[in-house]
């Protein structure tokens, strides 16, 4: 096969190791805005960092899938305060939530004039990204996800790639159970989507292989605890963030977002519920890549590739059907009508259309 012309861009540095928070106090910041959700604050993490600066401010009310209200409170709060630098720390609502301050207290504006207004940074303060889950790889991309009136929206900036993200795989230690299957099934996603995303390239597929390996031998003995497998989780994730980065995500994410945003399902599961179903349908169209990737992970066929993702769902007790989320059959098409309007889409594999779309939510209704 032959690939058509691509580039690669990913400017962000990566720290990756058990204690490696540590680095935090090499960076010189003076008055940095930590941003956080308050598990961090309870885990004790804000009393470490905070030994690190003389002076810092604490943001500690994130909430998941973080609103434009949100953001553009916290950039009100801290516009005026000689803020030189921003942390953020936590899962992917943290993470992303910091991108938008960063960018925002060196511009003009409201969230909602980037994200749908066509406005865009070029310019930001340090940005230090920190993740305590093993999932996102927010800490990796140029992408932020924010709830606009209701509805869950991606945006991508220059000004998004952090100066540097620290992934210390010990602060995923603490993910409860359905956190660490969430969060390691987004990873897996991001990963799989970034192999066969019409965008993908060598690099990005050599990524999204050593990723996918990791996560499938490291997945569920990260559920039950073990520690080793957490800190392969963390860096898979990490790797599979920078796949994903270069060739963006597909069906798996576009259908998410409504059925994140209408019935509050977690971001993870979200965008796994649907992965077994769009295995099998997008198998046909990539028949011998994806025989590539059956090949590498020494799995007999598809369908058995399919039930290993849903299997991974089951053993952390997620439930697998749409209607166990309180969707009724009848928001079936709204779901897919909704979906179909996310550009990345697009990036599938077999050009996925609203019926395809409507087919595999009905098949895991
Ligand atoms: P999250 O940040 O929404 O957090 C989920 C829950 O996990 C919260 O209750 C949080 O307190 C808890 N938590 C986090 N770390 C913990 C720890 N170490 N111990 C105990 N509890 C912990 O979850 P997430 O799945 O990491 O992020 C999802 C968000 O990220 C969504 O908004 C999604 O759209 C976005 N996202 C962004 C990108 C990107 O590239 N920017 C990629 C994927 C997802």
């Amino acid at each position: 096969m032959e690939y058509p012309p691509f580039q690669i861009w990913n400017p962000v540095k990566v720290v990756y190791g058990v204690g490696r928070i540590d680095t935090l106090k090499e960076l010189g910041y003076k008055k940095p805005l930590v941003i956080c959700d308050p598990i961090v604050t309870k885990l004790g993490l804000i009393e470490k960092i905070k030994s690190f600066f003389n002076e810092m401010y604490i943001f500690s009310e994130i909430e998941p899938n973080p609103s434009c209200e949100l953001i553009d409170k916290i950039v009100t709060s801290y516009r005026n305060q000689n803020v030189d630098s921003v942390i953020g720390i936590g899962g992917g609502s943290s993470l992303d939530t910091a991108k938008a301050v960063s960018g925002l207290l060196e511009n003009e504006g409201s969230i909602v004039d980037y994200l749908v207004g066509g406005k865009k940074f070029n310019v930001r303060k340090p940005l230090v990204l920190i993740p305590t889950t093993a999932g996102t790889g927010s800490e990796v991309t140029n992408v932020g996800v924010y709830t606009y009136r209701g509805l869950k929206k991606p945006m991508t900036s220059d000004m998004f790639w952090a100066d540097m993200a620290i992934v210390d795989p010990e602060l995923t230690y603490s993910m409860p159970v359905r956190v660490t299957a969430s969060t390691g099934l987004d990873a897996f996603t991001h990963a799989i989507e970034g192999f066969w995303a019409k965008s993908s390239q060598p690099y990005t597929e050599g990524l999204a292989l050593t990723s996918l390996k990791m996560i499938f031998e490291n997945l569920k003995n990260s559920i039950n605890g073990d520690k080793v497998a957490r800190n392969n989780m963390a860096l898979a994730a990490t790797i599979a963030g920078i796949a994903f980065s270069q060739t963006r995500t597909t069906a798996a994410h576009a259908i998410s977002f409504p059925l994140t945003s209408f019935y509050g399902i977690e971001h993870g599961i979200a965008v796994a519920l649907t992965l077994p179903q769009l295995v099998l349908w997008t198998y046909p169209h990539i028949k011998s890549k994806m025989d590539g990737l059956l090949r590498y992970l020494d799995i007999d066929n598809v369908e058995t590739l399919a039930e290993m993702i849903e299997k991974l769902m089951i053993i952390a007790n997620i439930p697998t059907r749409l209607r166990d989320y309180g969707v009724k059959e009848e928001d079936i098409e709204k779901i897919a009508k909704i979906s179909m309007e996310a550009n990345i889409i697009k990036l599938t594999p077999g050009d996925i259309t609203y019926d395809d779309v409507v087919g595999i939510l009905r098949k895991i209704f």
